[in-house]
């Protein structure tokens, strides 16, 4: 009895520090700075959790070889792709292992479901909701993983979607309903109940398309955390509740500004209006691109008094960042004032820009988010685009028939000059051409963003 109790308070204790190191983590984690010693002390929580709860579980030895012998593989494939993934690769990693953690929850719930060893109906019920969640958020995850991975490459749409998608939700429900009520509880209904909150997730997530993935993985990193909270109520654990309930706080509030930076209202993200586009990709973007020798860019970044600096995706890919810094330092020392201007959805994941500027070694003074920069374009003298294209379409500002019209985006096309540099003619993310590219103040540099960035510190360097 002595040692049970000492072993539970313990334990408790144990998960007392876990849940202090997680928010302790998270907290540290708001801030470029802090935020690798943030993802550290919230891995130290979760290492302390896992150890507690083998140490003091009981077991049979048969299920604790399962147990370790399951961390072990997980633990290892985790390990390994995380050391491999490219930077421009995180996203879909973040769906992955996201649905890994709604999977997870799911497979709590079924193991209570099927086992029907519940006898409080708020047990089952707390068990199927976090069961639904945790399905709905490993289907659409991997669904998401997919299209991001370039897997699945269209988006599938048809008339009535909508109320298929209803239908199917409902369906769902009503089994979900049957099973807590106790009135076919049988594994029949409970493979239903799971069949069908796995078909709600995929036929969520595949008509979603273009530039609202960043919202989707987001609403998935929230309900993956719900799923566990509830899973944690089931098992009774307090590490489970308060760590997914901080996950799903977290993810709600993320995908609240991710909505807000898309422009999509959370209504719009719940209700699956995702990807729907207003009218053909482009439409409305006449006249030529106009290219411009790197000797001319680097005459106009040297003589100029400001330039804003407005990374994107194409940075990320090219790794240009160092490059980019020492360009602006050489702008710098010149006396020309240098900005970053970061839009919320730059790059792949949340974040991605301030990521590489920070690794670059980019003063944070020197890098504003977009309400905080965008009345500065009109008294720039060139906003220098690097590897951006849907953050500064214009379009999303003045064409209706935009797909993403209603965006906020960095207004470079105030600046008095804009320099793109990119590869060629190709697109963006959402797939659409750009209207900024061809206004009369823009020219091209075009070239993989390294190696253009280094010939514009030659150039100016040249230009005396
Ligand atoms: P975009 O994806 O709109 O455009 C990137 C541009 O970079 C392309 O037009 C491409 O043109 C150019 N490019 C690619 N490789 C290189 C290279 N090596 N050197 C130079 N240029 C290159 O990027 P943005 O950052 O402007 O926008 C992000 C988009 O991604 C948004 O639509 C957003 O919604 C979406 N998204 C964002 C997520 C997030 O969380 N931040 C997650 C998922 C999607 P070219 O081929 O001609 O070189």
């Amino acid at each position: 009895m002595g040692t049970e109790l000492t072993a539970a308070t313990l334990t408790q204790l144990s998960y007392l520090v876990a849940a202090a190191l997680f928010i302790l983590g998270l907290k540290r984690m708001s801030s470029p700075v802090t935020a690798v010693s943030g993802v550290r002390w919230a891995g130290l929580g979760m290492l302390l959790a896992t150890l507690v709860t083998l140490a003091f579980m009981h077991a049979t030895p048969v299920n604790l070889t399962l147990v370790v012998a399951a961390i072990a593989i997980g633990g290892s494939l985790a390990w390994i792709s995380g050391k491999r993934v490219a930077m421009t690769d995180m996203p879909q990693m973040i769906a992955l292992y996201n649905g890994m953690g709604g999977g997870a929850a799911a497979a709590i719930a079924a193991v209570e479901l099927y086992g029907g060893n519940e006898t409080s109906v708020t047990h089952v019920a707390i068990a199927a909701i976090g069961g639904f969640i945790g399905s709905v958020s490993f289907s659409g995850s991997l669904i998401a993983f997919a299209k991001l991975q370039g897997l699945i490459t269209k988006s599938v749409r048809f008339g009535g979607q909508k109320l298929v998608n209803l239908a199917v939700l409902l369906a769902t429900l009503v089994t979900g309903v049957m099973i807590v009520a106790g009135l076919h509880s049988g594994p029949g209904m409970v493979s239903a109940f799971f069949a069908l909150a796995l078909l709600l997730g995929i036929a969520m997530t595949l008509p979603i398309g273009g530039a609202d993935m960043p919202v989707v993985i987001s609403l998935y990193n929230a309900l993956t955390g719900l799923a566990v909270g509830f899973e944690g109520f089931v098992l009774d654990n307090a590490a489970m509740i308060i760590a997914g309930t901080v996950v799903g706080a977290a993810g709600t509030l993320l995908t609240q500004l991710m909505a807000k930076a898309m422009n999509r209202s959370l209504g719009n993200v719940l209700f699956s209006n995702f990807g729907e586009t207003a009218g053909p990709a482009g439409a409305g973007v006449t006249g030529t691109q106009k290219a411009i020798e790197v000797s001319d860019a680097g005459v106009m970044l040297a003589f100029s008094q400001k330039v804003i600096v407005v990374p994107g995706y194409g940075m990320a890919v090219a790794q240009a960042q160092h490059k980019v810094w020492e360009l602006c330092q050489l702008l710098i020392d010149r006396g020309v004032k240098v900005r970053f201007a970061i839009h919320p959805v730059a790059g792949r994941m949340p974040g991605h820009m301030n990521v590489l500027l920070a690794e670059a070694g980019v003063p944070y003074e020197l890098i504003a988010d977009l309400d905080e920069i965008n009345a500065e374009f009109e008294t720039a003298d060139v906003a220098l685009i690097i590897g951006a294209n849907d953050v500064v379409n214009p379009d999303a500002r003045t064409n209706r028939q935009s797909p993403i019209y209603g965006m906020p985006i960095l207004n470079a096309d105030r600046a008095k000059n804009v320099i793109v540099i990119k590869r060629g003619q190709g697109q963006g993310f959402s797939g659409i051409d750009n209207a900024l590219f061809v206004l009369d103040q823009t020219r091209m540099l075009y070239g993989d963003a390294q190696s253009a960035v280094g010939h514009l510190i030659q150039a100016v360097k040249a230009a005396g």
